[in-house]
């Protein structure tokens, strides 16, 4: 079983031809509420990929958080640790220009008051992957490491959004999942070669997969095992939530695999691109993450 520690938020879209300048007001045309957040997203995402999946979040007691559960668990998440605190729930007000700009306001609201109880460490405890990124409190995201690392649960953590992390969580990592960008606000080091990248994250964490949009994703391990496995060659429409596809198809993988190492990646990561893959062929975000067969058939292909 997969369980994700992480944030929820509801995506309020606004097309418009142009984005307004500060004072400025426009008229847009179409609206949309599409359930966003990145940790309700690779939840999804780890579900459609076909894992076993449960949610432990926070949601305001609004109008958006019960839309936000209804999403997690109509894609089959299990969402008894999914609690409702006072106040509004995480909401990112996006406004999109006919060029595909765009002008992002995120409010964590609930994502902010997530704090952990006992009964979410038996839910970590219980799971064969913990999945976590950075969009909740990072003592949360520590403590939930902590109660995995204790119960031998593979520690999964996408540093997203990207920030320099304490030591105290990175010891805790098993398997760090970064863009290049991430990649480079973690390591501390400003460099466009992935391979620099993987060297210096293998000197903080035992496994480390780098994303590379287009060109695929990279492995690394402190065995000295390096993978590179190209992307699935697709017409890309939108590539937003890719991201969020790969990671939750890759904790897919390794809870089914019960782990990876430098001869299981070539293929789980093959598997975890052909998702982000399927999601970027689609437009949307959370909407267009993939189900297994449409994962299974890219990498097959
Ligand atoms: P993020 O969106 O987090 O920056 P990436 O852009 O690296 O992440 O994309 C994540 C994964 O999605 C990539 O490793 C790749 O497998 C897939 N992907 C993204 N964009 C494309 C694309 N244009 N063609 C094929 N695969 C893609």
């Amino acid at each position: 079983r997969v369980v994700v520690v992480g944030s929820a938020n509801l995506d309020l879209v606004v097309t418009a031809p142009q984005l307004p300048r500060p004072g400025e007001t426009v008229l847009g045309d179409d609206f949309r509420m599409v359930p966003g957040g990145k940790g309700a997203n690779q939840a999804v995402a780890a579900a459609r990929a076909g894992a076993d999946c449960a949610f432990v979040g926070a949601i305001g007691g609004d109008g958006f958080g019960r839309l936000l559960r209804d999403n997690l668990a109509a894609a089959g998440v299990e969402v008894t640790g999914l609690r409702t605190v006072d106040g509004p729930s995480g909401v990112a007000l996006i406004a999109v220009d006919h060029a595909a700009e765009n002008c992002i306001v995120v409010a964590p609201g609930a994502n902010a008051a997530l704090t952990l109880d006992d009964g979410d460490r038996d839910a970590v405890a219980a799971a064969g992957v913990l999945l976590l990124q950075l969009e909740v409190p990072l003592a949360e995201v520590t403590r939930a490491a902590g109660w995995a690392r204790a119960a031998g649960a593979a520690v999964v953590l996408n540093a997203a959004p990207a920030r320099p992390l304490p030591a105290e969580l990175l010891d805790l990592v098993d398997v760090l999942v970064v863009n290049e960008h991430e990649a480079a606000v973690v390591a501390g080091v400003f460099t466009d070669e992935p391979a620099a990248l993987l060297d210096s994250l293998v000197g903080l964490v035992p496994r480390v997969v780098l994303t590379l949009g287009a060109r695929g994703a990279a492995y690394a391990d402190r065995n000295g095992a390096r993978v590179e496995v190209p992307a699935p060659t697709i017409d890309a429409v939108d590539t937003t939530a890719a991201g969020d596809a790969f990671t939750g198809a890759l904790a897919v993988a390794l809870a089914e695999r019960g782990g990876l190492t430098g001869d299981t990646a070539t293929a789980v990561l093959r598997w975890a691109c052909a998702a982000g893959a399927a999601c970027a062929q689609r437009p949307g975000a959370s909407t267009a993450l993939p189900e297994r067969a449409a994962i299974d058939a890219l990498a097959a292909a």
